[in-house]
């Protein structure tokens, strides 16, 4: 069984992280999207509304999961049995901070990296700038799916 984890802060989940997820269902048989838990990390929205956007969007589709985890990701996913990691990339800034991160799983574990090119139409979209707009009062209908219009 294929099992990859993707992982992230999903704060919230956007159209750019769906975009990654709906490509990724071909190549796997489970992908669990693995809300990372950092106590010293402010968060907009809490866990459970982070967890109930993603369950709310991907409500159709057997082959995901939804779950929170603390501490590394590579520990996360030895515990999960997932042999991936699942990331996005949108630039090269993305590139580097990635390249840095893979590469060390990669020596201090068996746990390989499949990134996927942002799809042309939701690279611009970033979770940082959602949140900025909504606390504006702004719209992000556009940015993110049905699930986190609330
Ligand atoms: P993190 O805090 O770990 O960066 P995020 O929730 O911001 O978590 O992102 C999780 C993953 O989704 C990362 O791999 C990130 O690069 C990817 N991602 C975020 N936004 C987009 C986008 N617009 N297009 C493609 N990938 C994206």
């Amino acid at each position: 069984m294929k099992r990859a984890v993707f992982p992230g802060s999903f704060d919230p989940l956007t159209l750019g992280h769906k975009d990654i997820i709906d490509r990724a269902l071909p190549l796997f048989d489970e992908i669990i999207i693995a809300i990372g838990t950092n106590s010293s990390k402010k968060y907009m929205f809490s866990l459970e509304q982070r967890k109930s956007f993603i369950a709310k969007t991907f409500a159709n589709e057997s082959k995901i999961k939804v779950d929170t985890y603390k501490g590394l990701t590579i520990n996360y996913c030895k515990k999960v049995n997932s042999q991936f990691i699942l990331r996005g990339l949108r630039n090269p800034a993305d590139f580097e901070f990635e390249k840095a991160i893979a590469q060390t799983n990669r020596t201090i574990s068996e746990i390989e990296t499949v990134f996927l090119l942002t799809s042309a139409s939701t690279s611009f979209i970033s979770s940082s700038i959602v949140r900025d707009i909504l606390q504006n009062g702004g719209d992000v209908s556009l940015l993110v799916p049905k699930a986190v219009i609330i």
